[in-house]
C-alpha cells in the first residue's frame, strides 16, 4: 500500500473533503469513516418524507464557489427561496429577528424589550467591551430583548449559558438592527427581512443533492476507511488492523478533538489544549406529518423554556418533494442534551406543535424518529482561542491540515467548507511540491 499512496490524504468526504478534492483535481486519496458523501449535508427518506440533518439552507456569496455550483448544478435547478422564519413566544408568533420585531407581542413585553433597548441607546457613560456573549446581548439589546428572547434561546441553542460563550463570534451571526429597525418594528411597520441569511438556495430532494453532485465529478472515496491514529512524526496513518500508510499532506476533516486525541504521543500541552475544546451535542425529531404545514413559515424560534424544542422547521415548505402529497416534514431542535425518551417526549413535543399552529391535532403526526448530532455546535469558550493558538501551529508543522467546520472547530456554513477545502487543497499542494 506505502508505494502506492498519493501524497496528499483527505479524511472526510464532507462538503470540506469533496471541495478539497475537486480542487486537487488528482494526485490524493480520500478516505470516509461510513459509507456515503456528505457529512452534515445528508437526506434521510422514510415513507416518502425526507428530512435533512435539521436545516440546511445554502448560501452563495463567494464568486468562484458560485461558478463552480454553476457547473454542479444545472440552471434552475435549485430552488430560490424567501426566508419566512418567525418567532413563537407568550402564545404568539413575530418575525425575526425577535429585536426588531416587538409587534404582536403582549404590550408588557414589548414595553420591557423597547425601554431597555432604548437605555441601551441613551446611555451616555462609557462601557467597557463585552467579554461575553450575554455581555454583548445587555450592551446591543438591553435587558428586555435580553431576558425575553437572546438569552433563553441562546442557551438552549448552545447548550450552555451565553456568559460563558465569548462575545467575538457574534457579530456575524447575531443581527444588530437599527433603531429605526427597532421603531418600525415594535409598530408593525417593518416589512424587511434582518440578518445574513434572507433568501436561500435548496434543491428539491433535499441537501444530499449538494455533496452527491460533488461526489459525482471526484475520484471516488475510500469508504468505511478511517486511521485510528496519526504518527505525525513518521507522518503515516494507523489503521484499526495496524497496517500504515504514509502521507506527505493530510488534509483531516474530522473533528479537532478526535484528531488530536488521536495524535501518537502528541506534546501535553497540545494534549491538553485538545482536551478543553468543547462542542454541543445536539438532539433534535425527524417529524411526519399527514397533513400539510397550517403555518405558512420555514422555521420557527421557540425561547420560552415550557416547550422542550427551542426551533422547529418545515422542510416541506423548503421543497414540496421533502414529503408526499397532502403531508409535511419537520425538524424539532431539542433542547435537552441527553437522549430523548420518544415516549414521553412525542406527545410533549406533538402537542406543542398544536399549540404552534403547525399541525391541528396530535393524531396528524404520523412518526417521529430521534436523531442525535454529536458535534453539533463549537463552544466559544474562554479557553477557545488559546487552545487553537497552541494546536494550529503544531498540526502546521506537521504537515497536517485540519480543515471544515469541526477540522477547523468554528462555526460555519456550507459554502464556507466548500472554500476551507479549497484552500486546503492550496495549502496541501504547497507542502507536496
Ligand atoms: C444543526 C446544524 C445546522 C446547520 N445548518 C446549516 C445551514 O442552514 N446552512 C449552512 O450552510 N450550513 C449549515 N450547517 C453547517 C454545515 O453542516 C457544515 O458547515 C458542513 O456540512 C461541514 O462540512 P465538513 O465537511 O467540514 O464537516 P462534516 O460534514 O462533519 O464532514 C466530515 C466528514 O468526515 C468524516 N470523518 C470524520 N472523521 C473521519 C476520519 N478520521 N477519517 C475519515 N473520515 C472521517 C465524517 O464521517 C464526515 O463525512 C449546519 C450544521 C449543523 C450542525
Amino acid at each position: 500500500m506505502a508505494g502506492t499512496t498519493p501524497p496528499i490524504t483527505i479524511l472526510g468526504a464532507g462538503l470540506t473533503g469533496l471541495s478539497a478534492a475537486h480542487h486537487l483535481g488528482d494526485d490524493f486519496q480520500l478516505l470516509e469513516r461510513l459509507g456515503h458523501v456528505g457529512g452534515h449535508a445528508i437526506t434521510l427518506a422514510e415513507g416518502g418524507y425526507r428530512f435533512d440533518r435539521t436545516g440546511h439552507l445554502l448560501h452563495l456569496r463567494d464568486p468562484g464557489i458560485k461558478a463552480w455550483m454553476a457547473e454542479v448544478f444545472d440552471e434552475g435547478y435549485l430552488l430560490k427561496v424567501q426566508r419566512k422564519s418567525e418567532v413563537f413566544s407568550h402564545g404568539r408568533y413575530t418575525r425575526y429577528p425577535y429585536q426588531a420585531n416587538t409587534f404582536g407581542l403582549p404590550p408588557e413585553v414589548a414595553y420591557e424589550c423597547l425601554q431597555g433597548y432604548l437605555a441601551t441607546r441613551l446611555r451616555t457613560e462609557p462601557v467597557a467591551p463585552p467579554t461575553n456573549f450575554e455581555e454583548f446581548c445587555l450592551q446591543n439589546f438591553g435587558e428586555g430583548f435580553s431576558k425575553h428572547f437572546m438569552i433563553p434561546y441562546n442557551s438552549r441553542l448552545w447548550g450552555v449559558h451565553p456568559s460563558e460563550i465569548t462575545a467575538a463570534w457574534c457579530s456575524r451571526f447575531v443581527p444588530l438592527p437599527k433603531l429605526d429597525d427597532v421603531i418600525a418594528g415594535a409598530v408593525g411597520l417593518n416589512d424587511r427581512e434582518l440578518g445574513y441569511n434572507t433568501n436561500f438556495l435548496y434543491p428539491p430532494t433535499g441537501i444530499h443533492a449538494l455533496p452527491e453532485r460533488i461526489a459525482e465529478r471526484v475520484k471516488a472515496p475510500r469508504f468505511h476507511t478511517a486511521p485510528t491514529a496519526i504518527d505525525w512524526r513518521r507522518r503515516e496513518m494507523v489503521f484499526e488492523d495496524n497496517h500504515r500508510e504514509p502521507y506527505r499532506a493530510l488534509i483531516t476533516t474530522a473533528p479537532l478533538k478526535s484528531l488530536v486525541a488521536s495524535l501518537v504521543d502528541a506534546p501535553e500541552a497540545v494534549r491538553v489544549a485538545g482536551e478543553k475544546l468543547r462542542c454541543t451535542k445536539l438532539w433534535y425529531l425527524d417529524v411526519a406529518a399527514r397533513a400539510p404545514c397550517r403555518r405558512d413559515i420555514h422555521w420557527a424560534y421557540v425561547p420560552e423554556e415550557k416547550y422542550p424544542f427551542y426551533r422547529v422547521g418545515v422542510y416541506s415548505h423548503f421543497s414540496p418533494q421533502m414529503a408526499p402529497p397532502g403531508g409535511s416534514s419537520y425538524y424539532v431542535e431539542l433542547a435537552s442534551r441527553e437522549a430523548p425518551d420518544l415516549e414521553t417526549l412525542g406527545p410533549e413535543v406533538a402537542r406543542g406543535m398544536v399549540e404552534m399552529g403547525l399541525v391541528a391535532s396530535v393524531d396528524e403526526i404520523e412518526f417521529m424518529r430521534a436523531r442525535c448530532i454529536e458535534y453539533a455546535y463549537v463552544i466559544f469558550d474562554h479557553n477557545f482561542y488559546s487552545s487553537l493558538e497552541i494546536i494550529r501551529p503544531f498540526l502546521q508543522e506537521q504537515g497536517i491540515i485540519s480543515a471544515g467546520r469541526y477540522g477547523g472547530w468554528n462555526y460555519s456554513a456550507m459554502e464556507d467548507a466548500l472554500i476551507f477545502g479549497r484552500a486546503a487543497a492550496q495549502e496541501a499542494r504547497e507542502i507536496v511540491k
